[in-house]
């Protein structure tokens, strides 16, 4: 599938990475090779190398790996879903307004909470809590006057009490009720702390989202009311004289909906819900349509679980148009629109860039074939195979036999009647034959299904240094493609097929499933290792759940965090306006209940007690003392050599 010819072009590169596909204009392969980010769409003028990123990187004393935020991204992908919203609006005359919220789970950290408030300042935009610490965040962080703090999620007394102490401040608070019994306990704190809270009703909707998060909709569904249970809630408010305080209804299908169709149902089934409910007298200010606007992982624009077959402006379409179509049918009002979007807005913001620390190949080292005097037939079968495979054609036979052998080989070195020796030289036999077999399998018009694993057997690992646990949690946990990319040299045709392997002690830290072309592949193209060049690799559209998700497997803590700021005034078109230092190995041992200090002090005995004893000299002991320490106050990750 590679363009076999030299001129290897920068097309040749996009076709094989697809960053066009699933960049979504933010990022680019430039004309010197080297991968290019234009993190405001609305500024295509400021293009960053991100060479020149990794250079300063390196400058500053920085280790790898790193996550890289790009916030200017972060502020376009805000103001996208709000103009967009904004303009399909205005395209439907449709006579209410939209009010999105950020839901904080999806990244937590508060320079991402921030500036996602910041760029939401014009359009109102809000917050949205799942629990008692992203409420007691939200209600610090949503400065916006006008905007919105939605809270999701199961709630005790405390967090409503505070929902409703945030109300009495002025905040526009909507408690969405998930579960029949928090609407009772709210009905009761309210009356008792005379506040008028603003209530909204998850529903449970009969619409399954497709995709890996399914299971947020339909009959099983986690969260929400059935639709007796609204019925009920509306009526208990109004018997309450809370009737007004009913104002949103919520739904939330699943996220990275896959399908279009799915959403265009939920629309459909919550319009009804609220027009109904508006004829019921239940007047409803706003329909909230939850989350789960996909990203296109893979670039394939499919229903495939990494991608969705729509885009932005599709889905703001339907949610629009959808609302607005059973609205007027019903001969409702337009609802206020809210939605929940947090994987669209982070996802592209954030990568993480790790640095390839070495290659593992089964092939990588061969042992001397040449003829020895009474060695074991299965020597002597395998090199007249070697040598043979040139001129035979049929090339399943000689896989099938040398597979055969190189498998009787172990069992004979077991019953000891092969040498190690031999058992190598038959190794290295069988690996050359495997290599010549792939070569003539390229020309080849039919590929035998044994013989197809060729290439990934063949393939290398790449050793990346990096853990997948802690920076790509759901390429383990759950299949997630993302994107992985070389980010420099893709002006020379890369030769190596390749899967990576990151540094934990755990053969699950591997990725071996990548966007390749118009699909997803086991091993993916890269280029062959220089000795001593850094050849670093960018982890793409981790900004969205994969930043927060992470666990300390191994002990390898957060990573160091580079926030890049686009600046027009600059040479490089950037500024690196904050550094944020991962985990020492100090941070994750205290997190696990070790005493760092403690540590030390003991390793130093036992270091004083080796000088007592004679065993090393003074001056050595206080070098150990120190390197000891200074380990501990390090880097989880491996340093790389200069
Ligand atoms: C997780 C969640 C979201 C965010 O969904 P995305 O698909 O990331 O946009 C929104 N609303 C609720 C209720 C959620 O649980």
């Amino acid at each position: 599938m590679l363009n076999n010819s030299e001129s290897w072009t920068i097309e040749d590169a996009e076709k094989l990475y697809g960053v066009n596909r699933w960049g979504s204009g933010y990022f680019e392969i430039g004309n010197n090779g080297n991968l290019h980010v234009t993190p405001d769409l609305n500024n295509k003028d400021m293009r960053i190398d991100f060479k020149s990123v990794i250079d300063e990187i390196k400058q500053e004393g920085i280790q790898f790996p790193v996550v890289v935020r790009f916030h200017d991204v972060l502020r376009s992908q805000v103001s996208m879903l709000n103009e967009t919203f904004n303009r399909t609006i205005n395209e439907a005359e449709y006579k209410a307004r939209y009010m999105g919220v950020y839901p904080v789970k999806v990244n937590q950290m508060r320079e991402v909470v921030e500036e996602i408030v910041e760029a939401g300042q014009p359009y109102e935009f809000g917050l949205e809590a799942g629990s008692k610490a992203e409420l007691l965040t939200a209600l610090a962080y949503n400065t916006n006057e006008g905007a919105l703090t939605i809270l999701n999620g199961y709630k005790d007394e405390e967090f409503l009490r505070l929902a409703l102490l945030a109300t009495k401040l002025g905040r526009k608070i909507i408690i969405v009720i998930e579960k029949y019994s928090e609407l009772v306990m709210l009905v009761k704190l309210a009356k008792e702390l005379e506040v008028s809270p603003s209530i909204g009703l998850r529903s449970k909707m009969t619409v399954k989202g497709r995709g890996k998060w399914e299971g947020s909709g339909g009959d099983r569904a986690k969260f929400g009311l059935t639709i007796s249970e609204i019925i009920s809630a509306a009526r208990y408010l109004e018997q309450h004289d809370m009737r007004e305080s009913f104002k949103l209804l919520h739904f939330h299908i699943g996220s990275q909906l896959t399908d279009i169709r799915a959403i265009k149902e939920a629309v459909n089934e919550g319009a009804r819900i609220y027009a109904e409910l508006f004829r019921m007298g239940f007047e409803l200010d706003y329909v909230d349509v939850g989350g789960g606007l996909g990203i296109d992982y893979d670039g394939t624009k499919s229903t495939s679980e990494s991608s969705r077959n729509y885009s932005m402006d599709e889905y703001v379409a339907d949610v629009v148009f959808g609302m607005k179509e059973v609205c007027d049918l019903e001969q409702v009002p337009h609802p206020n629109l809210v939605s929940e979007s947090g994987r669209a807005i982070t996802a592209h913001h954030s990568c993480v860039v790790t640095e390839v620390v070495g290659e593992i190949r089964a092939n990588s080292v061969e042992v001397q074939t040449e003829v020895k005097e009474g060695e074991h037939i299965f020597v002597t079968n395998m090199r007249d195979l070697a040598f043979g495979v040139d001129k035979q054609n049929n090339l399943q036979e000689i896989f099938n036999d040398a597979s055969q052998w190189k498998e009787q080989a172990m069992d004979a070195f077991k019953l000891r009647v092969v040498s190690l020796e031999e058992l190598a030289k038959i190794e290295t036999l069988y690996w050359q034959i495997m290599v010549k077999l792939q070569q003539r399998m390229e020309d080849a018009e039919f590929v035998p299904e044994e013989m197809q694993e060729l290439d990934y057997n063949l393939s290398s690992q790449y050793l990346c240094n990096f853990s997948v646990f802690q920076s790509a949690a759901d390429t383990w946990a759950i299949d997630q493609v993302l994107p992985v990319m070389p980010l420099t040299r893709m002006n020379e045709k890369p030769t190596v097929n390749c899967s990576l392997v990151d540094i934990t002690c755990d053969s699950d830290g591997k990725i071996d499933q990548f966007v390749l072309g118009q699909g997803i592949s086991d091993v993916l193209p890269m280029h062959k290792l220089k000795p001593n060049e850094h050849y670093y690799l960018g982890l793409f559209l981790t900004g969205a759940y994969q930043d927060v998700m992470g666990d300390m497997h191994n002990l390898f803590g957060r990573l160091n965090e580079v926030h890049i700021y686009a600046y027009d005034d600059d040479p490089e078109d950037f500024y690196i306006e904050e550094v944020i230092d991962g985990s020492s190995v100090n941070d994750v041992l205290s997190i696990m209940q070790y005493h760092p200090n403690t540590m030390a002090q003991t390793v130093k005995r036992l270091i004083d007690k080796n000088i007592a004893e004679g065993n090393i000299k003074p001056r050595e002991g206080v070098r150990w003392t120190d390197f000891y320490e200074n380990c501990l106050k390090g880097y989880t990750y491996l340093k790389s050599r200069e």
